[in-house]
C-alpha cells in the first residue's frame, strides 16, 4: 500500500520535468569531432556554447539524453561559490592564491546572470537572495564571523538575523537564526539547461543523445573515443561527467572518477499550497539552506504554489520514495503546518565531492576535465565549462584560479564510496545531534 503522505498520482520524476523535461535528441554517432564534450549538463553545454562562440566545432555526447543528469534535477538555487571561501585554503595555498581561487570562484555568479540575459534564456530566474539558517548557536556565531568577508568576495550585502527577527525570512522558530545573502538567485533548473541547450544548438554545436562514452585513447595528434554505438575520432575532448562519472556500463575517464565522490541528493515536491501559505513560510521567497552536516535545503517553486524540500535524506543506495517521508520529517519539523501536506513529486541524482572541496578544471593525458562542484554547480559548473573552453580555444586572458590544482584522490579509491557512506551519515548525524544541543 502507498505511503499515506504520498499524493495520488505520486511520482519519482523530477517536478521541473513537467514543465522542462530534457528532450529526445538525435542519436547518431558522427565519425569526427573537432572537439568531443562528454557529459550534456551545464559543464558541457556551457563549454560548447563558448567554444562555438570563439568559431570551433563542438560536438556533446550524453549516455542519457542532454540536460539528463543533475542539471535538471537540482534545488536551483543559483549561488557564487561560497562553499570554496569557507575550505581553509590559506592553509592549503597561501594567502594569494586562496585570494585568487576564492575570488575565480565567486565569479561564477555575475557569469551565470550575464550568460542567462545575454542568451534570453527563460528559466525563471530571480535574484532573490538566500537565507542560511542556524541549526545551533555555535553554527550562528560563526556564520556572523564569516559574514564581512563574504560581502567582501561578493560585493553585496550579507545581514545577520538573530533568531529574535527570523521571522523576517522564514516562518519558523526551528533554526538559531541566521544570514541573509544577497548574492543568490533561483531558477528552474530543467528550463535553465533546456535553455542553455538551445542556446549552444543555436550557435551550431552539435548534441547527442545516447550515446556512452566507454573509454578514451591517444591515437596520433587526436583522440579516439570508444562509444556504445561505436568509435569517433576527436581532435580534443573534455570530459564533464560530474557525479555520473563512474558507471558499470562504461566510464569516460577512470582518472576522473577516482577523484570524485559521488553522493545523492533528495528533493521531494508537496502538493499545491495557498499563495498566504507560502508568503508566510518564505517571505521575501528566499532561497534557504540549514547549517547541518545533513543538509536541508529548501524553497518555494517558481509559481510560487509549492514548498520543494531537498537533502541528503540516505547515505544508502535508497530509492527517492523510499526517503521521501524522511524528507517530510524534516520539513514538518521546521514547517510544523505542513504536517498533513502530501508531496506529489520526490527524486534524487548525484552530486560530485573532492576530497579537498574544490572544483577542479585541467587536463589528465591530453584529455581535458571540469568536475567536482561540491552539490553548488548550477552558476560553477557553468563558470567552469566557460573557462575549460576558453582554454581549449586558446583565449583565456589570464591563468584560472580553479586550473590545474593538485587534485588528490585516497588510496584503493575506485570512484565508489557506497561501503562507507552509512558510516559517514550516521557520524554526521550524531555530530548535528551533539551541536543541537551544546547550543
Ligand atoms: C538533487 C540535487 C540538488 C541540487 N541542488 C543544487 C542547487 O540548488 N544549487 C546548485 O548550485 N547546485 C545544486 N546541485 C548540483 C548541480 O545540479 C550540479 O553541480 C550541476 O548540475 C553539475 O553539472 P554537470 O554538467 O557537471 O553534471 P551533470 O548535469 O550531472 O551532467 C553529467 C552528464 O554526464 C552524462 N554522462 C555520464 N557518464 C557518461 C558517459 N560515459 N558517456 C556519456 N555521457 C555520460 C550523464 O548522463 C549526465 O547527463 C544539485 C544536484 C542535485 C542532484
Amino acid at each position: 500500500m502507498a505511503h499515506p503522505l504520498l499524493a495520488p498520482g505520486f511520482t519519482t520524476r523530477p517536478w521541473w520535468w513537467e514543465a522542462a523535461e530534457p528532450p529526445q535528441r538525435d542519436a547518431s554517432l558522427p565519425d569526427h569531432a573537432p572537439i568531443a564534450i562528454v557529459g550534456g549538463g551545464y559543464a558541457g553545454l556551457s563549454a560548447a556554447l563558448t567554444l562555438q562562440r570563439l568559431g570551433r566545432q563542438a560536438v556533446v555526447l550524453d549516455a542519457e539524453r542532454i540536460g539528463w543528469g543533475a542539471s535538471s534535477r537540482n534545488g536551483g538555487m543559483v549561488s557564487g561559490g561560497l562553499k570554496v571561501a569557507g575550505t581553509g585554503l590559506e592553509k592549503s595555498f597561501g594567502k594569494d592564491q586562496a585570494r585568487a581561487i576564492t575570488g575565480a570562484a565567486a565569479a561564477s555568479f555575475p557569469f551565470i546572470e550575464e550568460t542567462i540575459a545575454r542568451e534570453g534564456i527563460d528559466c525563471d530566474y530571480v535574484r532573490c537572495g538566500r537565507y542560511a539558517a542556524a541549526w545551533s548557536r555555535g553554527h550562528y556565531d560563526a556564520m556572523a564571523r564569516r559574514a564581512e568577508g563574504l560581502a567582501e568576495i561578493t560585493g553585496l550585502p550579507v545581514t545577520m538575523l538573530p533568531k529574535e527577527r527570523q521571522r523576517e525570512a522564514l516562518g519558523s522558530d526551528h533554526y538559531h537564526g541566521g544570514m541573509l545573502v544577497a548574492a543568490t538567485g533561483s531558477l528552474h533548473p530543467g528550463k535553465y539547461a533546456r535553455g542553455l541547450a538551445a542556446a549552444a544548438e543555436r550557435a551550431g554545436a552539435r548534441l547527442v543523445d545516447g550515446v556512452r562514452v566507454q573509454g578514451i585513447r591517444e591515437q596520433g595528434s587526436g583522440f579516439r573515443v570508444a562509444t556504445d554505438k561505436g568509435e569517433l575520432r576527436a581532435d580534443a575532448v573534455l570530459v564533464t561527467t560530474n557525479g555520473y562519472s563512474l558507471d558499470q556500463r562504461g566510464t569516460a575517464l577512470p582518472w576522473l572518477a577516482r577523484r570524485l565522490v559521488p553522493l545523492n541528493s533528495y528533493i521531494i515536491a508537496t502538493e499545491e499550497l495557498g499563495e498566504d501559505v507560502i508568503e508566510r513560510l518564505f517571505p521575501g521567497r528566499r532561497m534557504v539552506a540549514d547549517s547541518k552536516r545533513v543538509l536541508n535545503y529548501f524553497r518555494p517553486s517558481p509559481d510560487g504554489k509549492r514548498v520543494l524540500w531537498g537533502g541528503r535524506a540516505s547515505f544508502r543506495a535508497a530509492t527517492a520514495e523510499d526517503t521521501a517521508p524522511a524528507l517530510h520529517a524534516y520539513m514538518t519539523a521546521c514547517f510544523p503546518e505542513l504536517k498533513d501536506t502530501r508531496i506529489t513529486h520526490a527524486w534524487t541524482g548525484h552530486v560530485a565531492f573532492t576530497f579537498d572541496h574544490l572544483p577542479h578544471i585541467g587536463v589528465e593525458r591530453g584529455i581535458h576535465y571540469a568536475a567536482g562542484c561540491q552539490g553548488s554547480g548550477v552558476a560553477m559548473a557553468t563558470w567552469l565549462g566557460h573557462n575549460v573552453a576558453l582554454k581549449l580555444a586558446g583565449a583565456a586572458n589570464a591563468r584560472f584560479a580553479l586550473d590545474g590544482l593538485p587534485f588528490p584522490t585516497r588510496p584503493f579509491y575506485s570512484g565508489n564510496p557506497n561501503w562507507v557512506l552509512p558510516f559517514i551519515g550516521e557520524w554526521y548525524k550524531l555530530r548535528d545531534r551533539i551541536d543541537r544541543l551544546a547550543a
